[in-house]
């Protein structure tokens, strides 16, 4: 199985000039829209093509995406296997749009639609199975930023400079320390998202300087037990920092360190994407982001959105970020079903299932 991508283009603003679009999406042979279509900075009159799984134009509404990109993988982790959500693009293209959304109903973003997902099959499971089954919903969230890793379950004041750090554990790499909270239904959740999100962004003195410049991830773990057996799997839904490039831009020297770092994880990801499409080991250490990203390693089934501004603007963003996600989807990501834990027994075992590159063993 492959990492499914799909693009996604957002609106233009209203302070962007419909003249200025130069993202255009077709299809083939009047087929579902697959391509997206951007001219060569070189020669305008030139159009670089690229094929998706899916593209999504601005009409494209969040139930769209979320029944179509999300909702199927919700059957995959109650049938035991982990999931990965990931957005990707440069700041301003809809990524958190995309993720987490705006508190009106059809604005809600994939994050709660998924939650609510959950919540609904776990409640009819355990009412199918006239409560032989049980179904324990738990959360954690945190942010990496400069290649640190912040808890955004806990209150900002209780960071320490360094981070949580990682460790390796069964082929997964964990976060020590981490917060876990169990959550039974969708208005809990939601008023730890929220608060969570207020953590995100009180954290920085410059609110969306900050939150673009972050990863943040959301781990959903889902155990259920029936008897003495307990499958428990995960959801990882990540909103990646801005994708763009500041070297082209005119930073103060403090976000330059910091854009460097951004760019840093981003561009480690670049290399192990590059590496894996070569079948080469790929250098996950190198950064934070890519030790837990662990692209085509254990996150079983995964879908990047692309997400892409259609303006000018943007126009080497936009490439780079195609091109990247050109490199993404020939991503060849192995399904390994989590084996149940039974009472009595420590250790989870884990079988791989699927397809898997040859690659050196990195742990
Ligand atoms: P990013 O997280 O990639 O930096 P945002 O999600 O913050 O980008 O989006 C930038 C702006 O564009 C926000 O004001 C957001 O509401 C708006 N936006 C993005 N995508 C869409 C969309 N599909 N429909 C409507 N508004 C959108
Ligand atoms: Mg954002």
């Amino acid at each position: 199985m492959t990492i499914r991508v799909v693009a996604r283009i957002r609106p233009v603003h209203q302070t962007e000039l419909e003249k200025d679009i130069i993202v255009k999406v077709g299809g083939i042979d009047g087929e579902a829209l697959t391509l997206v279509k951007v001219p060569n900075p070189k020669n305008e009159h030139e159009d670089f093509t690229f094929q998706f799984s899916s593209v999504y134009t601005e009409a494209a509404e969040q139930q769209t995406i979320f029944n179509n990109e999300v909702a199927p993988t919700i059957k995959h982790l109650f049938s035991g296997f982990d999931v990965t959500i990931f957005a990707y693009g440069s700041t301003g293209t809809g990524k958190t749009h995309t993720m987490r959304g705006g508190k009106a109903l059809a604005e809600r973003g994939v994050i709660p639609r998924l939650l609510s997902g959950i919540y609904r099959r776990s409640r009819k499971l355990e009412k199918d199975s006239k409560g032989q089954t049980q179904v324990e919903i738990t959360l954690s969230y945190y942010e990496i930023y400069n290649d640190k890793v912040f808890d955004l379950l806990e209150p900002p004041e209780k960071r320490t400079m360094a981070g949580l750090p990682l460790r390796d554990s069964n082929g997964k790499t964990v976060v020590v320390g981490l917060t876990e909270r169990s959550c039974d239904n969708l208005k809990d959740f939601e008023k730890l998202y929220d608060q969570a999100n207020v953590n995100r962004s009180t954290s920085a003195t410059k609110l969306n300087a900050h939150s673009s410049r972050s990863h943040a991830i959301l781990r959903i773990g889902l155990a259920v037990t029936t008897g003495d057996e307990t499958r428990i799997s995960t959801v990882s839904a990540i909103d990646l920092a801005g994708s763009e490039d500041n070297r082209r831009t005119e930073n103060g020297k403090e976000r330059l360190v910091e854009s460097a770092s951004i760019n840093k994880s981003l561009f480690v990801l670049a290399k192990c994407v590059e590496a894996i499409g070569q079948k080469q080991r790929a250098p996950y250490r190198e950064s934070k982001m890519t030790r837990i990203l662990s692209l085509g390693q254990n996150n079983g089934m995964t879908v990047m959105i692309l997400n892409l501004a259609p303006v000018r603007s943007h126009h080497l963003d936009t490439l780079s970020s195609l091109n990247f996600a050109n490199r993404t989807k020939r991503i060849e990501v192995r399904e390994v079903e989590n084996e149940p834990i039974f009472k009595g027994c420590s250790r989870a075992v884990t079988t791989v299932t699927g397809p898997s590159i040859q690659r050196q063993p990195l742990r």
